[in-house]
């Protein structure tokens, strides 16, 4: 089996493989992995709750609304402000390694660009100076996804 790292790995830091898609509920989880004999202990499923059911079973919409919202020019203060409430959401389930985080980050660019702000993380990182490892992950993610599409 051969990994792909999207951000650094310390050494000796534990890695992890998911045998279910990140979008299902917890007792969807359970119930693919009941075949398997065992049950998952990963911090996903330990600690969900009916919220973050709701928000894997609805992220991906979530961001395809977004997008179709961007693509159509209908870009609003409020739609950047759930964008990154989501973005928020998404980061604290750990589903910030999914692609669709990443076209997430991609709307989130546009609609700063669409109201004429910049992003913090971003203006740290074009001064050169000390950029946080969220933003170069969150970079990288496009870049994959730039790649993927490329494709
Ligand atoms: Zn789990």
């Amino acid at each position: 089996m051969r990994f792909y790292a999207i951000r650094d790995i310390k050494a000796g830091e534990q890695l992890f493989y998911s045998y279910c898609a990140a979008d299902n509920s917890l007792a969807t989880r359970r119930t693919e992995l009941a075949p398997c004999s065992f049950v998952c202990k990963c911090p996903a499923c330990v600690n969900a709750t009916p919220e973050t059911d709701k928000l894997r079973t609805t992220f991906k919409a979530q961001i395809q609304a977004f997008r179709n919202a961007a693509l159509n020019s209908q870009i609003s203060q409020t739609m950047l402000k759930k964008a990154l409430k989501l973005e928020k959401a998404m980061i604290k389930e750990g589903l910030d390694i999914e692609l669709p985080f990443a076209l997430l980050l991609e709307v989130i660019s546009a609609a700063y660009e669409k109201l004429g702000k910049v992003r913090k993380e971003q203006t740290i990182d074009c001064l050169g100076k000390n950029s946080g490892s969220a933003w170069k992950m969150k970079h990288r993610s496009i870049a994959s996804v730039n790649q993927y599409f490329s494709c």
